[in-house]
């Protein structure tokens, strides 16, 4: 009997076991073709954040007429990415959760502020420690003293000081300071040609991680738009920008080598985006602060070059908040070799000397037109002075 069942206990066995490895086998084929597929993706996507790690060249964009001519030897090349595009989630949500990063940064400076002012007896040292919360704010020494100044004439005039009286005090003076400007951002196409952004700044200030923002939150609001990676100088430069391109469903236009030449590249681009009919196109150039006249040269070239095909919209500085002074001589260089229309302040979220919005505008006497509180795709809004305030003042 023993012997009888054996070998069919055996045969059974064996068969199980063939099955066994057979279903292993399919398993790990799957699991592979998704670690090989999917896993390298995602690397490449996560790669803006990180400017430290250079992201792998992605892969050729699926081929389309556009990018077949643009491949020609010599030409800058157009790269496609609408495999894995993340649409923005509603703007409305963004401003809020904007709003209390915004909060969270600067409003140390508006506490202060305010407990001061609020204080029984405005004596000279009062007024001084209200001076000297300011220029740490970097506000800047003059608008400071200036401030003071006013805030002594109108707490004389008030009479009663209550909190909602020294609130709305401050409230008003901060809002002058920041001025009225127009800060819209011109993105309109206009007669056949798409609007033309460029987006100057020293290296390391947040201009690509910005120029992938604002072409996600314009495509997030319906418009098409192209990016020409102008900084030829750093082959890392045109990969992040391409990743950030294929991240939010934007082509990309770069050079095929390091060094060619960045008015080619951007003309190129323009070009593109009028046989395209984009809506806008967003030119990331170079900051090497080298010289004023080699950076005058190369912007002034870009600038022209692009005007043969389309007129230039905005000139968008590009400043890290976090840098104060320095920062501020930047901007004094960019504004004397190129028409600067609109300042975007990065690293909003990481200091609280948000004083420095007052202080460019004065000096540039251009508007502050975005902000970027963070390094995802979302961290970045128009400048709204009232919200900004709200924020500083809790
Ligand atoms: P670029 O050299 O001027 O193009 O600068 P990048 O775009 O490469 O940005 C430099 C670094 O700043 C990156 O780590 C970005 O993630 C970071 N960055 C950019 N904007 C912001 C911002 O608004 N907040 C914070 N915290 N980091 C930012």
């Amino acid at each position: 009997m023993d012997a009888a069942v054996g070998p069919v206990w055996e045969t059974v066995s064996l068969m199980e076991y063939v099955i066994l490895i057979i279903v292993i086998a399919v398993l790990a084929l799957g699991t592979g073709g998704w670690l090989l597929f999917v896993r390298p993706r995602r690397g490449r996507i996560s790669a803006p954040s990180s400017p430290a790690v250079t992201p792998p060249a992605p892969p050729a964009a699926p081929s389309a007429p556009a990018d077949e001519q643009a491949a020609e030897a010599g030409k800058p090349q157009a790269t496609a990415g609408v495999l894995d595009v993340e649409r923005p989630p509603p703007s409305a949500g963004r401003l809020v959760r904007l709003r209390a990063r915004l909060a969270r940064s600067q409003s140390s400076v508006g506490s202060a502020l305010l407990n001061l002012l609020s204080r029984d007896r405005l004596d000279d040292e009062t007024w001084d420690e209200i001076e000297e919360v300011l220029i740490t704010a970097d506000v800047g020494v003059v608008p400071a003293r200036l401030m003071v100044d006013d805030l002594k004439t109108k707490v004389k005039v008030l009479g009663v000081r209550g909190p909602t009286e020294v609130r709305e005090l401050l409230r008003t003076e901060l809002l002058t300071q920041l001025g009225d400007q127009d800060r819209t951002l011109h993105t309109e196409p206009h007669g056949g040609t798409p609007a033309v952004v460029l987006m100057v700044g020293v290296n390391g200030t947040g201009k690509t991680t910005t120029v992938g923002k604002l072409a996600r939150a314009l495509i997030g609001d319906g418009e098409t738009v192209l990016l020409g990676a102008a900084d030829t100088f750093r082959a890392a430069a045109a990969d992040q920008l391409q990743t950030w391109g294929e991240r939010v469903g934007a082509k990309t236009v770069r050079a095929d080598r390091d060094g060619a030449d960045p008015a080619s590249v951007a003309f190129e681009a323009v070009t593109e985006g009028i046989e395209t009919k984009v809506d806008v196109v967003i030119i990331d150039t170079a900051g090497r602060l080298h010289t004023k006249v080699g950076l005058m040269d190369e912007l002034g070239k870009v600038k022209r070059v692009v005007e043969k095909k389309a007129p230039v919209d905005e000139v968008l500085l590009v400043l890290d908040a976090t840098t104060g002074q320095n920062g501020l001589r930047q901007a004094r260089v960019f504004a004397e070799v190129v028409d600067v229309t609109g300042i975007v302040l990065t690293k909003l979220d990481g200091t609280a000397k948000g004083g420095i919005v007052i202080a460019v505008q004065r000096e540039l006497g251009v508007p502050v037109k975005l902000v970027g509180l963070g390094e995802g795709p979302d961290d970045l809004a128009p400048f709204d002075p009232e919200a900004f305030v709200d924020a500083i003042l809790g």
